[in-house]
């Protein structure tokens, strides 16, 4: 179980003046042949490494044994590896003191966890704006999706009206972006709380893309539950974690049916284990969970550096892309709105597919193009904005690896692009 009150393990102030150091790449190849420093500008898809990420893995793949099985001294320490680990993974998210955490493979992992432990008839409240991990586990007829609103009042708005249409039946589950993975732009997360509060539903957070960049507070948001991936945040791939209330977790059946999932089995009868456990069927990811823990304790102390880090970066990134002619970014609440430096582009007369593939092979930057996994999000913005000969948007997103002198290449690269072409 995790009991982690605030009164036993009061949060360190996030003093750290500097970044924590984040693992950096060989210089990478241009089409000329000549390599450049990798200009990392792909955040939002998934992280680099924290040194002390690596640090922390390589520690304990020197010492592992059984986790919560065996009886032998490594055995326990591994246990004990394992545990301190979700015990710091709570207070990364400030769980209260009865939350529960589940290592999860990512927030996709997290997010149809959740989906399953739905109690029957449970309706869903989604906007359409979300991530596909978001916006689709959940079933069908029973998903109430909000289309992709334009204000954050509009947010509330529209959540209020849906919750008050759903009175009088089970309480609703909402769930709700902390930042956007397309724009970067900040959902109201915590009025929509209030809201949802209001009403006795339950919410969500998907914080895939806010953990790394802003602190998360499940008890002073009023949040049910968080779910965030530990590749967006300086961990591997294959973790992450679902935390927050114990009471659906508990009634539902085990994620996945196996050891460790099991209190009791007999010829007749299995006993499921309750908190955690009952849905971390198998052998868990203990290398994962230390890796991710390692994350959260470092990013977690440096926080207040890598927020005035990226306020810097966001305004390098917004104010150079929206000075160049040709050039478009998108949002969703209007471009003043605040952000995590996430920014969607596209270019005049340019497909974005060809505009990121050329800033790859001309200039050794790293971003993406697409519709990121939030489809209804990127058509919309796109028609919104009266952009219909794109079908798809350049996203650059910034975070601990980025620099200002990527960041001004890339500006510099677009407006290049957007003047003379690939
Ligand atoms: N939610 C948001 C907002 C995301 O940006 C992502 C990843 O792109 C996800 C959920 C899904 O995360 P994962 O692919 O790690 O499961």
């Amino acid at each position: 179980s995790t009991h982690h009150a605030t009164t036993t393990h009061p949060a360190p102030p996030s003093l750290a003046p500097r970044l924590p150091d984040v693992v950096r790449p060989d210089p990478v190849p241009l089409v000329t042949g000549r390599f450049v420093e990798y200009a990392q500008l792909d955040h939002a898809a998934s992280t680099p490494a924290l040194e002390s990420v690596v640090r922390a893995v390589a520690t304990a793949t020197r010492t592992y044994s059984s986790v919560h099985r065996g009886t032998g001294w490594l055995s326990r320490v591994t246990s004990a590896h394992y545990e301190a680990a979700r015990e710091e993974v709570a207070r990364f998210v400030g769980a209260r003191a009865d939350d529960v955490v589940v290592f999860t493979r990512a927030t996709t992992d997290a997010t149809n966890l959740l989906a399953r432990a739905l109690p029957a008839g449970t309706p869903v409240v989604v906007f359409a704006a979300e991530h596909h991990a978001s916006l689709l586990p959940w079933p069908a007829e029973r998903t109430h999706r909000l289309p992709v609103p334009s204000s954050p009042e509009e947010v509330l708005g529209r959540l209020e009206s849906a919750l008050v249409a759903l009175a009088g039946g089970p309480a609703p589950l909402v769930v709700v972006t902390g930042a956007s993975n397309v724009t970067g732009e900040l959902w109201p997360v915590e009025r929509v709380a209030r809201v949802a509060r209001r009403h006795g539903a339950r919410v969500l957070l998907d914080a895939a893309q806010l953990v790394a960049h802003r602190r998360v507070d499940l008890a002073a948001l009023d949040v049910d539950w968080v779910a965030f991936s530990g590749h967006k945040l300086h961990a591997p791939f294959g973790t992450g974690a679902l935390v927050g209330r114990r009471d659906w977790l508990d009634a539902a059946d085990p994620y996945l049916a196996g050891g460790g999932a099991s209190a009791a089995v007999t010829e007749a009868v299995t006993t499921w284990a309750t908190g955690a456990a009952r849905h971390e069927g198998g052998s868990p990811n203990v290398l994962g969970a230390v890796a991710l823990a390692a994350a959260c304790a470092a990013v977690r102390r440096h926080r207040g550096a890598i927020e005035a880090h990226e306020a810097h970066l966001t305004t390098r990134l917004l104010e150079g892309l929206r000075a160049v002619p040709g050039v478009r970014t998108h949002s969703t609440f209007g471009d003043d709105h605040d952000r995590v430096p996430v920014v969607a582009f596209t270019v005049e007369g340019l497909d974005s597919h060809l505009v990121a593939a050329a800033l790859s092979a001309e200039h050794g930057i790293g971003v993406r193009a697409g519709k990121f996994c939030a489809h209804p999000l990127v058509d919309a913005l796109l028609a919104r904005d009266g952009d219909g000969r794109h079908s798809t948007a350049v996203r650059a997103s910034a975070g601990l690896a980025t620099t200002g002198e990527h960041v001004d290449r890339l500006v510099a690269a677009v407006a290049d692009l957007a003047a003379h072409g690939p």
